[in-house]
């Protein structure tokens, strides 16, 4: 339901607040057309998503006259064909396994929580997990994944704190293919600001892993927090370049006017979307819907 994007509805109101009043025939007018336009910038579509939805809305012939109600059925049915094509769960599929999932991002992003929410989702369809700590620059992120971990029951492979992340992934691959595991969740530094150190690094983790499986890592996903509104996409950017992104989760959804932000990544990168986070416990990732989203967004 709707009530479960929570915070997500803040975007609405931006949004809808900034289209509320546009009324008239069977057509919108380019004065309104730019009001939409920019009441779609400014709840962080971007310029490029709100050009394309300005042009869609500029062919649509509005039988029933244009009012609030109406116009917001149109905007909502633009955001969806952009948001469509990008919806993709994450599936375990490998053989052999395990199915290898890197996952990066910056720090704060919610990247742990976010590697316990896809573990626990994988496990509740039957799948055995195991987990990899190879953010082994901070302590506080080898702890932490632990805690969740020891919470929900699956194995974790952990390094020395400073150690060398790769022979950790390896350690963890070797150790899921002698246990059958299904998934194997592998942390990863989110050191930005070191973007030469972190590249290598990653680098590294793709060679190892490539040298005992070559379809490993099967899947790169990155974790974005959505209330840095723009800031996320120069991050897809950067990490596409350091690490070859195949999806994105998008999290912190429930806090934020800034929802608007996942039709941008949508537009501009077309990389499939796998989930949304929205809070902080285990149950809290959700399923990409496109046309809830974008129902919730308009
Ligand atoms: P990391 O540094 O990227 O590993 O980030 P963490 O997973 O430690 O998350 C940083 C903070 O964001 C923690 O307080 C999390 O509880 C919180 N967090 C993560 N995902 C979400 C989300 O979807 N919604 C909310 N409200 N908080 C989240």
């Amino acid at each position: 339901s709707e009530r479960v994007l929570g915070g997500l509805a803040r975007t609405t109101e931006k949004l809808s607040g900034n289209l509320t009043g546009i009324v008239g025939g069977a057509r919108l007018s380019p004065e309104q057309l730019d009001v939409i336009e920019d009441a779609l910038i400014l709840s962080d579509l971007g310029p490029r998503a709100a050009a394309r939805i300005r042009d869609r809305l500029a062919e649509v012939r509005f039988d029933a006259g244009i009012n609030d109600v109406s116009i917001k059925a149109a905007v909502a049915e633009e955001i969806a064909a952009i948001l469509r094509p990008v919806a993709k769960p994450l599936e375990v599929t490998a053989f052999p396994r395990p199915h290898v999932v890197l996952v990066i991002g910056v720090n704060g992003s919610g990247k742990t929580t976010t590697i316990a929410k896809l573990a626990h989702l994988f496990q509740e369809e039957d799948y055995a997990v195991m987990l990899a700590a190879g953010d082994t620059f901070r302590a506080a992120a080898i702890g932490q994944l632990g805690v969740w971990a020891d919470r929900l029951g699956v194995p974790i492979v952990k390094g020395p704190e400073g150690g060398d992340p790769a022979s950790v992934v390896f350690d963890a691959v070797k150790a899921a293919t002698d246990r059958g595991t299904d998934a194997l969740i592998v942390d990863t530094a989110g050191r930005l600001q070191n973007k030469r150190e972190l590249m290598d690094e990653l680098a590294k983790i793709r060679r190892v892993l490539g040298r005992l499986n070559p379809e490993a890592p099967h899947d790169v996903v990155l974790v974005l927090d959505a209330t840095n509104g723009q800031n996320a996409l120069s991050q897809i950017e950067v990490f596409k370049e350091v690490a070859g992104v195949t999806g994105l989760v998008m999290t912190k959804l429930d806090g934020t006017a800034r929802g608007g932000v996942l039709v941008a990544a949508a537009e501009q990168y077309g990389l499939p979307i796998h989930a949304i986070g929205v809070g902080e416990t285990i149950d809290d990732l959700r399923p990409f819907d496109p046309d809830l989203v974008a129902r919730v967004i308009a």
